[in-house]
């Protein structure tokens, strides 16, 4: 139940019909795993944080490094060389201590996914490195969690949605085989322009603000070029032969 706090900082987006005091008192309900507090993890945390939801857990083995400042917008000098999901987890105390945090500075493997998505309504993966990616993918299918990913070097970014509790809709594996591509160019080799990144995360928070408000959320890979300022939509058809959500709902 809302408090008359809650109407308060809440008010602007009570006042939206897709919101309003139910979809408020839902998102605080909610529980959401963030893997990786960098360029993309920020901008997610803020803008979650904001909304409402009602409790993270925040995963990365980083620390903070004086590179990650220009994008990296939760962070200060003051932070460099301290763990980011420590530094993240402080920020959501400051932003509003009424919001529970679960904090995981290991790095998220295939073998310790399992456990940090117990009790996930959501994830999301804003990473930078397409083992942990693919990682993620096959561990949010096989538990049936919703996962929102985000992608970004250099001026280009990207956004995808897998909703594995729908027979339709394809995973990450459908779209790069995980056997194939186990090595990517990294933001410290190809270079990352902040607003890109932020774009992207910012975005992934409004995906998955909609997913878990119930509505209906745009399927499909999203690419964006922010060198040209063009958007593309790519409708993208689960693969019979996925390694990994193919015969996923048979097991
Ligand atoms: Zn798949």
């Amino acid at each position: 139940m809302l408090l008359d706090q809650d109407f308060l900082r809440y008010g602007r987006q009570l006042l939206l019909p897709q919101w309003g005091e139910s979809g408020q008192n839902l998102l605080a309900q909610k529980r959401v795993v963030i893997i990786g507090l960098g360029g993309l993890g920020c901008p997610v945390l803020q803008y979650l944080a904001g909304a409402g939801i009602g409790g993270f857990r925040l995963v990365d083995a980083d620390a903070v490094s004086l590179s990650n400042l220009p994008r990296q917008t939760l962070y200060t000098p003051a932070d460099v060389g301290r763990s980011k999901a420590e530094a993240a987890a402080e920020w959501v105390g400051r932003h509003n201590p009424a919001i529970k945090v679960e904090v995981e500075t290991r790095m998220a493997t295939a073998s310790t996914l399992p456990r940090l998505l117990t009790g996930a309504d959501l994830v999301l993966d804003c990473t930078d490195n397409l083992t942990t990616r693919h990682a993620i993918n096959a561990a949010c299918v096989k538990a049936g969690k919703p996962l929102v990913s985000g992608a970004a070097i250099g001026w280009q970014g990207q956004l995808l949605v897998v909703q594995p509790q729908s027979a339709d809709s394809a995973c990450f594996a459908c779209l790069s085989d995980p056997d194939e591509h186990t090595q990517s160019a990294s933001c410290a080799e190809a270079g990352i322009v902040g607003p890109v990144v932020g774009t992207v995360g910012t975005l992934q928070a409004l995906l998955a603000i909609q997913l878990l408000l119930g509505l209906d959320s745009p399927a499909g890979l999203h690419r964006f070029d922010g060198l040209h300022f063009q958007w593309q939509r790519f409708a993208l058809a689960k693969s019979p032969e996925c390694p990994v959500c193919a015969n996923a709902l048979c097991e």
